[in-house]
């Protein structure tokens, strides 16, 4: 049956008739309660999926697969920063979801209710997301490391009854205090809860004496043989909430469902990557991220799959250490960012291939365009597929990649690939709405309904995700992505950058991303960000900024002005004149949110002479102010 499976009748058919294809689908989890329908489409744009069914997220992804599999791994934990490694069979992350449950019911959670995870990546973050999954309460993670600020707007804005949150966090060696963190946090929230759980690593100095302080440690001990029984949740009932990574503006919080999220993240495990119960995927991400949430969490546990949880950074003890992992834990699917593997560029390919990479089937990439020269070298440093494949926080999982299990169509260098089942994905005219040619560009819009795993709503705000996401294309009442893309007469979409990215030279728009891939085919280039600059002749200029492999290759200034017009031909060659950047500047790192995603919007500003203000997502701050620097020295010249 699956050899013979065809991409276009597979979408076809879930575009065509959505019902058909997603009650087969549903029949991947377990139902308490039969669904009456399978969509309500009675209030576009917002889709109701399964409603009536009843069912829970926890006893999907844990109880379920206790009669097969109680004594297979779910849970390998492992943290190069404190050198812990742990194994949690699924008899017992079972064992310590019901403790976590049973702690949490007991400080008052409920059905319905919220609770914020603030936590760096250990088992206990697994535990407590499953856990409300379990209770029916609504888990809103933030990214461990986030400043007080950022904590008590996500705090004021989803209103839980319990904050999660641990001693501290551990990156590259260095250990983060969180006590200092929560406790301003909760002074600055005016909805603050009335209590904070405490997982203690003992890294940190015990410093919380606050009153709302809840240790863990003897509440476990405790609840040591607790059961508690999964909520049945109606469909519809929200998951979750997870805000944005930020990297356009204001964070918005993406509200999620359980029965269609259950049912696409499972689907999405066989068509799109290939894994099946018993095998061992890998996903180098972050919790507070939605790729966490969906691939480290929930769709390999829903599969009945080992997943493995890292903390740590993919450098140390050196660069080696993904794939040690890969061959200690044979582990059959990685999933990770691209800016991940510019960083391992870098790095010797020899400490790639010292690894026994046998049980590695494909490596996965998302969350950034994935370049073509960094596609190939990891692809043939690894002898591996790589997929890259295109997603938002909003969507839950991909919205374009070749999905191997339903047919593996050939790869298209430089392109995520072609719609996934379920999308309707349609490049339109950011003017008139209409759909493009194909080869034109356009902005990457979804038709209604959006398929099950998507955002809902945006969490207390209906109005917002209509006028949002479903009121921005000219006459037509369409999702956007804001994303700029080119689809070629096979389907393949390219994406070129954000919409709010695109650069007009003399007439002619641009993704910045066209720009930079062009640049990154130059053999000295590791990473590179273009913006554009206002300029009086041709109303927008491009301005480049390279971070080098080898950064003594433009040392001295006559090797670097040498370099940047080696790198301007590159682009000539590539595409035309018209792309070539007015400026190439050498810098050592680049501003990103701390999700890995270039934050071009706030290089633009200090390119121009204004300042960018706000930017609770960055990563390294210091970055700006080489991109500030180097821009004022050239201004100087
Ligand atoms: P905000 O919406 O708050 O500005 P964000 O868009 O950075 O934040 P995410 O949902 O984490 O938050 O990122 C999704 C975006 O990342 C996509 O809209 C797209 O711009 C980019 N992206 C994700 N995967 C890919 C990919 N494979 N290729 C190119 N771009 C990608
Ligand atoms: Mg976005």
């Amino acid at each position: 049956m699956q050899n013979v499976r065809r991409y276009r009748d597979f979408h076809r058919e879930s575009i065509d008739n959505p019902e058909a294809f997603w009650r087969r689908e549903a029949a991947r989890i377990h139902w308490d309660t039969p669904f009456d329908s399978v969509l309500d489409r009675s209030n576009p744009p917002f889709a109701r999926w399964f409603t009536g069914g009843r069912t829970n997220l926890c006893f999907n992804a844990v109880d379920r697969h206790l009669a097969s599999r109680a004594q297979q791994n779910a849970l390998v934990y492992v943290s190069t920063e404190t050198g812990i490694e742990r194994r949690y069979t699924y008899a017992d992350l079972h064992a310590e979801v019901n403790r976590m449950a049973a702690v949490m019911r007991s400080l008052g959670v409920k059905r319905g209710e919220r609770v914020l995870i603030y936590l760096p990546m250990i088992p206990e973050a697994v535990f407590a997301m499953l856990a409300c999954a379990r209770l029916g309460a609504i888990h809103s993670v933030v990214f461990g490391g986030f400043a007080a600020p950022s904590l008590a707007a996500r705090i004021d804005d989803a209103r839980p009854v319990l904050l999660v949150s641990a001693d501290a966090g551990a990156r590259g060696g260095k250990v983060i205090d969180y006590t200092p963190l929560v406790d301003e946090a909760m002074a600055r929230a005016e909805h603050a809860p009335p209590h904070v759980l405490l997982i203690d690593r003992q890294l940190a100095p015990e410093r919380f004496s606050a009153p709302y302080l809840v240790h863990y440690e003897p509440l476990r001990a405790q609840f040591h043989d607790a059961q508690v029984p999964c909520e049945w949740l109606e469909s519809n009932a929200p998951s979750y909430i997870l805000y944005t990574s930020g990297t356009t503006g204001k964070p918005k919080g993406v509200q999620r469902d359980v029965g269609g999220y259950a049912v696409a993240l499972a689907a999405s495990m066989e068509y799109i990557f290939g894994g099946r119960a018993g095998d061992t995927m890998f996903t180098a991400s972050d919790i507070g991220w939605v790729v966490g949430h969906s691939y480290i969490i929930y769709a390999p546990l829903l599969a009945g799959m080992t997943t493995v949880m890292y903390e740590g950074t993919p450098l140390r003890p050196d660069g080696g250490i993904w794939w040690r992992l890969v061959e200690q834990h044979r582990i059959n699917l990685m999933f990770t960012a691209p800016t991940a593997i510019r960083v391992l560029k870098k790095q010797d390919p020899a400490l790639l291939r010292a690894a026994d990479l046998s049980s590695l089937r494909t490596l996965f990439l998302a969350g950034e365009p994935l370049d073509e020269p960094t596609a190939t070298w990891i692809s043939d440093a690894l002898g591996k597929p790589v997929v890259d494949n295109y997603w938002q926080t909003e969507t839950g999982w991909p919205m374009l990649a070749i999905q191997g299990g339903v047919e593996a169509l050939p790869q298209k260098p430089g392109s995520p690939g072609v719609p996934c089942y379920g999308y309707d994905l349609v490049l339109r005219d950011e003017h008139t709405g209409e759909p493009c040619a194909s080869g034109t560009k356009g902005v990457i819009t979804l038709g209604y309904p959006l398929p099950p795993g998507c955002m809902q709503t945006v969490w207390g705000d209906d109005a917002r995700f209509v006028k949002t996401y479903w009121e921005s294309v000219p006459g037509q009442q369409v999702y956007s992505t804001f994303d700029w893309g080119v689809q070629d007469k096979n389907g393949y979409v390219t994406i070129l950058g954000r919409t709010d990215d695109v650069i007009n030279v003399a007439g002619h728009r641009l993704g910045t991303r066209e720009i930079e891939e062009a640049i990154s085919s130059h053999a000295s280039v590791a990473e590179v960000a273009v913006v554009g600059v206002n300029d009086a002749v041709k109303g927008q200029a491009a301005l480049a900024f390279v971070v080098l492999r080898d950064a003594s290759a433009a040392a001295d200034p006559k090797a670097a002005d040498r370099l940047a017009a080696a790198i301007a031909t590159t682009v000539d060659r590539q595409l035309g004149a018209i792309g070539r950047p007015a400026r190439v500047h050498f810098v050592s790192m680049l501003p990103k949110t701390r999700s890995g995603k270039l934050l071009r919007r706030a290089i633009a500003a200090l390119a121009e002479g204004r300042e960018p203000g706000d930017l609770p997502t960055i990563e390294d701050a210091s970055a700006l102010q080489q991109i500030r620097e180097t821009v004022q020295a050239a201004r100087k010249e």
